[in-house]
């Protein structure tokens, strides 16, 4: 593999992105890249993972070819790296034939340093071009989406299967946020990985305050929720609902408390989820009520706060969702309200999955959470486990090492709040 060895990573960090440093784990990364390895990194949201394989994109000899699951977040990361002053495209299916082939050419020319792809367009056709161009790195970006162990399994991701062979052994960076053991040996396995390198970040984030809140016990949800909206007066924030109805239900009855709170689910109409998320984006909302629909690629900095109207599905979907908040390093409030019956709720969906033990699994990881969120240590620290990382307790930021109670957390009720 050609590799310009006039450029080192530092320079491209500091000339083309204008950073200072690079932060834990980029250069390490990074070096592995450059130097022809598999490698897998699993790094929290917002620690920087794009850059490991953005830089060497810079610095390697062929383009490199990215395999990233959402169309909306490839377009925005391409725009910004195209003010950056990087040649780079996307290929997706809202193309036309004529554009689709344009950047192709451009490709095989060598013009293009980066290339994004959705992995549902990765036919034969596709693949065989690109083959052709002598790709220098693939990147699997979200790679959890590849195991149906995960949280987040895409069936297009079983598309990148043999990518490797096909590309000549070209080397392949995975990248995800979450991973337990299980996903990891998934995705090494199914990319066909060759003794990787591999870096893992802390997943422990003391800026995120968590607090458990059992459903029941006399205490009224909504006035639970709005009162910790309004402890949060102008502030942005995510509440994150099981079902389609209740984001209506709980947006409307905001709205008759004075609350400027926006519905996103799947069941909306195209306009009015853009219009909202865009809304929320723009700080032109506060409080956006959702469903896990809503979140993935929303790059919002200041969200000071997650609720959890119901239990969500495991912990790495939990983690996933409290994970929004935060991303400024400031103290953010990740509030979850669950019950026994939440946990029992997710068995309806099991109906559709057809492995025994894919269903077997499924079902666990949803009691694993209960049973994280019914234990009696530290939350940052049982999280931690789960992720295969041992910390000491986390002293004040959640409620069992604080000592916090809801009604702390909620503030006094007051009549308006019924
Ligand atoms: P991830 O993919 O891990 O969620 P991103 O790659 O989107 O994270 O990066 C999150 C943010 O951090 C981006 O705004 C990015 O520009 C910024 N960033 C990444 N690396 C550095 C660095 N070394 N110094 C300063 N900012 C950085
Ligand atoms: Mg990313």
């Amino acid at each position: 593999m050609k590799v310009d060895q006039r450029t080192t990573p530092e320079d491209v960090l500091r000339s083309v992105f204008g950073y200072a440093d690079f932060r834990p784990g980029q250069r390490k990364i990074i070096d592995a890249v450059l130097a022809g390895r598999d490698c897998i990194a699993l790094m929290p949201t917002g620690a920087g993972k794009s850059l490991t394989f953005q830089i060497p994109a810079k610095i390697l000899g062929g383009p490199v070819i990215v395999i990233s699951p959402l169309i909306s977040l490839m377009k925005d990361q391409v725009d910004a790296l195209v003010r950056f002053g990087f040649r780079a495209a996307v290929l997706n299916s809202t193309l036309s034939w004529e554009e689709r082939g344009e950047r192709l050419d451009a490709l095989r020319r060598g013009e293009l340093e980066l290339l994004y792809v959705a992995p549902e367009a990765l036919g034969d056709g596709l693949r065989a071009r690109l083959a052709s161009c002598a790709p220098s790195l693939v990147v699997v970006d979200e790679a959890h989406c590849i195991s149906q162990w995960g949280h987040d399994f895409r069936p297009a991701y079983r598309q990148l299967r043999d990518l490797k062979t096909q590309f000549g052994g070209v080397p392949i960076l995975a990248l995800t946020a979450t991973a337990t053991r299980r996903v990891v040996g998934d995705i090494l396995h199914q990319l066909g990985m060759r003794k990787p390198d591999g870096y893992k970040g802390s997943f422990f984030r003391p800026n995120l305050v968590i607090t458990a809140q059992k459903k029941g016990h006399g205490r009224d949800l909504r006035s639970d929720i709005l009162a910790l909206i309004r402890r949060h007066h102008g502030e942005a924030g995510i509440v994150y609902c099981l079902s389609r109805k209740s984001v209506d239900d709980l947006a409307a009855w905001l709205h008759t408390k004075g609350i400027a709170a926006l519905p996103y689910h799947a069941g909306l109409g195209d306009m009015e989820r853009t219009h909202n998320q865009s809304a929320f984006a723009r700080d032109e909302c506060d409080v956006i009520v959702a469903t896990i629909a809503f979140g993935m690629g929303i790059d919002k900095s200041n969200v000071r706060f997650v609720i959890h109207r119901d239990m969500p599905r495991n912990i790495e979907g939990w983690y996933q969702e409290v994970g929004r908040a935060g991303r400024d390093g400031l103290p953010s409030d990740c509030v979850v309200m669950y019950s026994w019956p939440d946990a029992l709720a997710y068995d309806r969906f099991l109906e559709d999955l057809e492995d025994d033990e894919v269903r077997d699994d499924v079902r666990a990881r949803t009691r694993a959470l209960f049973r994280l969120l019914e234990g009696r240590g530290c939350r940052h620290q049982a999280l931690a486990a789960y992720f295969g990382e041992a910390i000491a307790a986390c002293a004040s930021s959640c409620d069992r090492c604080s000592g916090v109670t809801p009604d702390d957390i909620v503030g006094a009720r007051t009549p308006d709040a019924r």
